[in-house]
């Protein structure tokens, strides 16, 4: 029973440095959060030692008589958050969750579409080297290249031509809704599965900010550590028709044994989800991206090639666009991350840069509006990150100006004592 800082010191050291860098930078990568301290508590508990393959009442194992209750609450709250007809919370993560609605309703070889990944959609829509792309004849969908927004009648086009098995609607980067009912009603015509993946936009959904996919989609996937603040994790949404068929899909499936301390951690994360203080982040969240949208398309940044695809953002996130400008993606994800400010750089759509270098950025709200920023921070925030993307900052000006949000909000309190 030694504290890890004795038995490990390097790996406490590195909890410790990790624990500081967060603090002292802002987080503005559109997939992060940060986990309550009550999941920070389930997940780092008991729980992680119990084995529990199968279902709640229904194991393989003994001894499974409370997480079972763990399981089951967060079954209900998954249900009731969104709708749902039946949950499956013991996805690893949110690509587990995808495998899983995959192999559900396809088989080898057959056809799906799905968002291109060089366009905004996640690699487990597609994408040639992930299982996906390996698995199922990809016919994938792109967004229109004059207004960077995904066409519904073209889409229509396609799948008549295509005849997929099943459609997935979901993104990893495109900051605009998708329409569910369109997409709904293209299934139905070519006879096809409809697959929503809300691993972005789910603490939206559940905010009621956003339109709940669960009504129209046969299935729904998600992770539950972006927008949500969960841990790292899935969960798959879906009718009573289709729950034995998803259930065994994920195990035996797929997987074995779940993680019943990450399944507690859903089950708080998802309770959390359905307050008014969550409802409330998740405005401030999508405030704040629009007010980092309007700063980039200003004046000011149009004349040095700065811009935002679309125009702005319906969403959590931000694509600037950096074709025009001095700085290429990488550049610019170095120079903000050299002023405190951690984004990620991201292929655009018919991006003249390779994947490493690309010529944009993805810039999200979710967990400095987590870390309490108001519209006044993130107005802030969204001029030091403008003028960092104009020629010559003043890089030690904008870092004091970073240094100066981040201890008005401090993160963790406490944490070395908990
Ligand atoms: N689906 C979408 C749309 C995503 O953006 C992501 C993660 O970025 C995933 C699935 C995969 O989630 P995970 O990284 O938990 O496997």
């Amino acid at each position: 029973n030694k504290p890890l800082a004795e038995v490990d010191p390097q790996i406490a050291q590195v909890l410790t440095d990790e624990l500081g860098r967060q603090r002292d930078v802002l987080e503005m990568i559109a997939s992060e959060n940060f986990a309550p301290r009550a999941v920070l508590e389930a997940q780092g508990s008991v729980l992680t030692n119990k084995y529990a393959e199968g279902y709640p009442g229904r194991r393989y194992y003994g001894g499974c008589e409370y997480v079972d209750v763990a399981e089951n609450l967060a079954i209900e709250r998954a249900k009731e958050l969104f709708g749902a007809e039946h949950a499956n919370v013991q996805p690893h993560a949110g690509a587990q969750a995808n495998v899983a609605v995959m192999t559900s309703f396809l088989n080898h070889g057959d056809k799906m579409m799905g968002m291109s990944l060089a366009h905004g959609g996640h690699l487990t829509h597609g994408m040639k080297l992930n299982f996906s792309g390996k698995s199922y004849d990809i016919a994938a969908y792109e967004v229109e290249k004059d207004d960077y927004r995904v066409d519904m009648d073209k889409l229509r086009e396609q799948a008549l031509a295509e005849r997929p098995k099943m459609i997935v609607a979901g993104w990893s980067a495109y900051p605009r809704q998708l329409d569910f009912a369109a997409f709904r009603s293209i299934a139905d015509e070519v006879g096809a599965i409809f697959w929503v993946d809300m691993a972005h936009f789910a603490g939206l959904v559940a905010a009621g900010l956003h339109p709940n996919p669960v009504p129209h989609a046969d299935v729904v996937s998600s992770t539950v550590h972006k927008t949500l603040a969960g841990p790292r994790s899935g969960i798959i949404l879906t009718k009573e028709e289709h729950k034995k068929k998803i259930d065994s899909a994920v195990f035996p499936g797929q997987q074995g044994g779940p993680l019943m301390h990450a399944i507690a951690g859903k089950a708080v994360a998802l309770k959390i989800a359905g307050t008014e203080e969550f409802a409330e982040r998740q405005r401030r969240t999508l405030e704040g991206a629009k007010i980092l949208a309007e700063r980039l398309t200003a004046a000011d940044m149009k004349e040095h090639g700065v811009s935002v695809l679309t125009g702005g953002t319906d969403v959590h996130l931000v694509l600037v666009d950096l074709r025009e400008a001095a700085l290429d993606g990488r550049q610019g994800e170095d120079l903000l991350h050299e002023v405190g400010i951690t984004v990620n750089r991201n292929s655009i759509p018919w991006d003249p840069r390779p994947p490493m270098v690309t010529s944009g950025l993805r810039i999200g709200t979710p967990a400095l509006a987590t870390r309490g920023f108001g519209a006044e921070e993130f107005t802030e925030v969204s001029d030091i990150i403008a003028e960092t993307l104009k020629p010559n900052p003043n890089v030690e000006a904008l870092q004091a100006r970073v240094k100066k949000l981040a201890d008005n909000f401090p993160l963790y309190e406490g944490l070395e004592d908990w």
